[in-house]
C-alpha cells in the first residue's frame, strides 16, 4: 500500500525520538512491501522561531492531505515567557481541532521485564493491558459560558459541561469498537449520581450497546474508577469518559508502567488522518544527546499502522519487536535498572529494527 505520513517533529527531544520512528517505518515499508512517503511541516517552537506562529497554515494544509499524522513534541523552556496563545502547546490544541480529533487513544501495558521499575507492588500490575478512551473536543473543557461574573452578591465564575448528544454517541461507538478489536469489554465512566451530563452519557452508552451484543458494558462512577485504576487495574480493557475525566484518568493510569518513555497515544476522528505522538514532552534536559527513550514514539507508529492504516500484522511485528528488545534485557537510562547497561536512542532503534 502506498501511505503519506506528514511528520511533526517539534521540539526538545521531538527530532530525534521522530528520526527513530521514521527507521522503523523504514523497515516495516521494506519487509511488507508498502511504500511510505514522508511529508516535513513545523509545528510547536521551531514554527514559532521560524514562521513566527505555533500553527503555520502549511502545516494544517499537509497534515490534511496525508494519511496520518505522526508527531514527536513541542515546548521548551525558551519559549515559556510566550503569551498563552502564542505558546508551542497552542499548535497541538490547534491541530487537534482542525483535524476534529475527537477521540484520544491510551493504551497502557505493564510490559512484563518492566514491572520491577513501577512503584506498584507485581502483583497488581502484572497483565495490565487496557485503553482509556478519552473524549478530546467537548465536555467541561470546551463548554461555553466559561466566565468570571459580578453578580449584586458578589463575584462567581463558571464552567460549562456541554455536549450534543452526537458527540457522546461518537465516542462510545469508537469505544465499542476498539473493545472489538481487543477483550470485548468496556468500562463507561460517569458520575451519574450527580451530573445530568453523566446521566445522558449512560443513556446513551446502554443504546450504542445493543449495536455491540458480542461486547460486554459495565457503568463506573468516576471516583470509583479512579480507585479501581491503582487497586486493581487488570479488571479494565477500554474504558471511556468524559474529556476532564479522561485527562485526570489517563494520567493516573500512565503510572501504572513505570516510564513515560513507554507510553503511546493516538487521537483520531474516524474518517480523517489520525495523530500520533507520545504522551512524554520536550524533555529539554536530555535533549541533543542522543539518551531519549524512542520507544513511546515506535509504539505510536504501531497505533498508526493499526488505527489509520489498517494494518494489524505490520502494528504486531512493531509491538512484538518492542517486547522483545525489554526481553533481551536493552534499556535506555529512563528504564534501566541499576547495573543494567545503557543503550542511546539510536542503538535502541537499531535493536527494534533487528527484531522487526
Ligand atoms: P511537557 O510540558 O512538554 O510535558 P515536562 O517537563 O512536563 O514537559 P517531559 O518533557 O515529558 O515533561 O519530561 C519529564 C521528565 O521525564 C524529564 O526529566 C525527561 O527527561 C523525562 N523523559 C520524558 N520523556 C522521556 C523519554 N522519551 N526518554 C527519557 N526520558 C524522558
Ligand atoms: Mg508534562
Amino acid at each position: 500500500m502506498n501511505k503519506t505520513i506528514t511528520v511533526l517533529p517539534g521540539d526538545g527531544i521531538g527530532p530525534e525520538v521522530i528520526k527513530a520512528a521514521q527507521k522503523v517505518l523504514d523497515t516495516v515499508a521494506e519487509k511488507f512491501s508498502h511504500q511510505f512517503t514522508y511529508q516535513n511541516a513545523k509545528i510547536g517552537g521551531v514554527a514559532i522561531d521560524e514562521d513566527g506562529t505555533p500553527l503555520p497554515q502549511e502545516t494544517i494544509d499537509l497534515c490534511k492531505k496525508s494519511d496520518g499524522v505522526l508527531l514527536g513534541a513541542v515546548g521548551g523552556p525558551k519559549w515559556d515567557t510566550l503569551p498563552g496563545h502564542m505558546r508551542p502547546e497552542r499548535g497541538l490544541l490547534g491541530i487537534r481541532k482542525a483535524l476534529e480529533l475527537y477521540a484520544n487513544l491510551r493504551p497502557v501495558t505493564a510490559h512484563k521485564s518492566l514491572l520491577d521499575a513501577s512503584t506498584l507492588k507485581r502483583e497488581v500490575i502484572e497483565g495490565v493491558d487496557l485503553m482509556i478512551v478519552r473524549e478530546l473536543t467537548g465536555g467541561l473543557y470546551f463548554g461555553q459560558p466559561q466566565e468570571r461574573r459580578q453578580e449584586n452578591d458578589g463575584e462567581s465564575v463558571v464552567d460549562t459541561l456541554y455536549y450534543k448528544n452526537y458527540e457522546i454517541e461518537r465516542i462510545i461507538r469508537q469505544a465499542f469498537e476498539l473493545a472489538r478489536l481487543r477483550r470485548k469489554k468496556v468500562t463507561s465512566v460517569d458520575k451519574a449520581n450527580v451530573l445530568e451530563s453523566s446521566r445522558v452519557w449512560r443513556e446513551i452508552a446502554i443504546a450504542v450497546h445493543a449495536d455491540y451484543p458480542d461486547v460486554e458494558l459495565e457503568h463506573m462512577l468516576v471516583d470509583n474508577a479512579a480507585m479501581q485504576l491503582i487497586r486493581d487495574p487488570k479488571q479494565f480493557d477500554v474504558v471511556v469518559t468524559e474529556n476532564m475525566f479522561g485527562d485526570i484518568l489517563s494520567d493516573e493510569a500512565s503510572m501504572l508502567t513505570g516510564s513515560l518513555g513507554m507510553l503511546p497515544s493516538a487521537s483520531i476522528n474516524g474518517n480523517g488522518p489520525g495523530l500520533y505522538e507520545p504522551i512524554h514532552g520536550s524533555a529539554p534536559d536530555i535533549a541533543g544527546k542522543n539518551l531519549a527513550n524512542p520507544l513511546a514514539t515506535i509504539l505510536s507508529v504501531a497505533m498508526l499502522l493499526r488505527y489509520s492504516f489498517l494494518m494489524q500484522e505490520e502494528a504486531d511485528a512493531v509491538e512484538t519487536a518492542v517486547t522483545k528488545v525489554l526481553e533481551a534485557g536493552y534499556r535506555t537510562g529512563d528504564i534501566a535498572e541499576k547495573g543494567q547497561p545503557v543503550l542511546s536512542t539510536e542503538e535502541m532503534t537499531e535493536k527494534v529494527i533487528e527484531h522487526i
